[in-house]
């Protein structure tokens, strides 16, 4: 039988290469694909020697070439954290709508499945918990978060058109806080952020009262979550996450603990239309893919954290990781 083909968008990125990974010890020929934005090649250079695995430094907002068939893809191309997307508002807007569309264009044309990633963010400040499927959100469209929100609910909207109207095979994804090994340490998200201030011997930021909640699944179980739902026939928003629900006050004091720093915990100004409570409500995944997350908190955190460590003292200080600069217009 044929190798199957899959192209990944944003393979450079956190989730992308270790879909890279994945797919690769599935026996797969990857199309790997990134403009390397918020993405690092360090994530994936391993794999540059092996002949399944081709990569193009490309920007998906603009027109997608790939020669060959293709049986599938993986659209994970996007900023993902706060920071980011507050820094590169626009190209946040372009890669959730401009780049899907070209995406799905793709998909059509070469007659492959496309599993495209959603958020929990749909769900905005979410007025019901834990968030269902079923929950349509509460999302403010021109706040600052509005441009990530309102993409990736466009981004839902047109593929589900393009499942509608064209018959394309479509899944979608709606992933909750997702952390482990190849996170950027400066991404502005809440784990990187507190185990990098605990490595550097500074207080951790807890943001507001600290009273916000948040579910955070470990790398390895969402990447089974996306490999399940990519394989099933479901075209419907399934919810991938650990319903293990904490404050993020709780989550400092795990970290101190973890990291045996001995850090105080500092409280800085709420970001704007923050959500305050997360969880996602997996029923779907449970049923319908028979998944459930595997890895609790504690072993997940124990791997994150050997992870960060290892880094060098240089990516450790290195308050600018990523390559905004070249991409914002002045
Ligand atoms: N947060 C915090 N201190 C930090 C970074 C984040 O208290 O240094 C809080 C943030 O306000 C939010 C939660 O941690 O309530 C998770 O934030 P993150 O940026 O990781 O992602 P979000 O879930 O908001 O998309």
């Amino acid at each position: 039988m044929a190798k199957k083909r899959i192209l990944i968008t944003g393979a450079a990125g956190f989730l992308g290469s270790h879909l890279c990974d994945r797919f690769i010890k599935e026996g797969f020929d990857v199309v790997a694909m990134d403009n390397l934005i918020t993405g690092r090649l360090t994530n994936i250079e391993h794999l540059f020697p092996l002949k399944e695995f081709t990569f193009y430094n490309h920007d998906i907002t603009k027109f997608i070439h790939v020669a060959g068939p293709l049986d599938y893809i993986l659209h994970f191309a996007s900023p993902a954290s706060p920071i980011d997307y507050l820094k590169i508002p626009i190209q946040t807007l372009k890669v959730g709508s401009l780049g899907t569309h070209n995406v799905l264009g793709l998909a059509k044309s070469k007659n492959a499945r496309i599993l495209v990633a959603s958020t929990s963010e749909v769900y905005g400040d979410p007025t019901v918990h834990p968030q269902t499927e079923e929950y349509w959100g509460n999302v403010n469209p021109i706040g600052p978060r509005g441009v990530y929100d309102e993409a990736k609910r466009f981004q839902e909207a047109i593929t589900m058109a393009y499942h509608r109207y064209h018959g394309l095979e479509t899944r979608i994804i709606r992933i909750f806080n997702t952390y482990g090994p190849r996170m950027r340490l400066n991404d502005g998200r809440v784990l990187p952020a507190f185990i990098g201030q605990a490595l550097r011997g500074e207080d951790l930021t807890v943001f507001g009262k600290g009273n916000q909640t948040r579910s955070f699944c470990y790398v390895d179980d969402l990447i089974q979550g996306i490999y399940l739902l990519l394989m099933s026939d479901y075209a419907y928003p399934v919810n991938i996450g650990n319903p293990d629900e904490i404050t993020i006050l709780q989550f400092a004091e795990e970290i101190i603990k973890l990291t045996g720093a001995n850090q105080k915990i500092i409280y800085e100004d709420l970001p704007v239309d923050d959500p305050m409570q997360r969880q996602p409500d997996i029923t779907k995944a449970r049923s319908i893919l028979g998944w459930e997350p595997k890895v609790d908190r504690a072993e997940g955190l124990k791997i994150t954290y050997q992870y960060f460590q290892s880094l060098s003292k240089e990516e450790l200080y290195n308050k600018e990781h990523n390559n905004f600069d070249q991409f914002i217009s002045k």
